[in-house]
């Protein structure tokens, strides 16, 4: 028997861009995060597949966003 550890539902706060947010709620400018790096996505639980799928979401909109689309 072993632990494991999915991931720890903490990090970063981002918008629907994507953006991470500051302590105030604005957009840090130029400055994105998705995937591990992001918190407040799940509570108590998470359903089967969504840290890949949160991560593919958010990493494109990210991506998009970093690169100026
Ligand atoms: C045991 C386990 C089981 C899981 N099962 C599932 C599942 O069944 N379904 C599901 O959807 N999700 C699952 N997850 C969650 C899923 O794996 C993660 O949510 C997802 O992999 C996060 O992707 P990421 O790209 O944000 O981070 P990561 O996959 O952690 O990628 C980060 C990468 O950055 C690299 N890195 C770190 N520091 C540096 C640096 N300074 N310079 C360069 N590179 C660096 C790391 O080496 C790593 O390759 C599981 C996680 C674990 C641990």
């Amino acid at each position: 028997m072993t632990g494991g550890i999915t991931f720890t539902f903490g990090g970063v706060r981002i918008n629907d861009r994507a953006q991470v947010m500051s302590t105030g709620w604005a957009p840090v400018a130029g400055l994105y995060a998705c995937g591990e790096m992001v918190g407040g996505l799940f509570h108590g639980n998470y359903p089967g597949g969504t840290g890949l799928m949160s991560g593919a979401v958010f990493g494109r909109i990210a991506g998009a966003g970093a690169a100026g689309e």
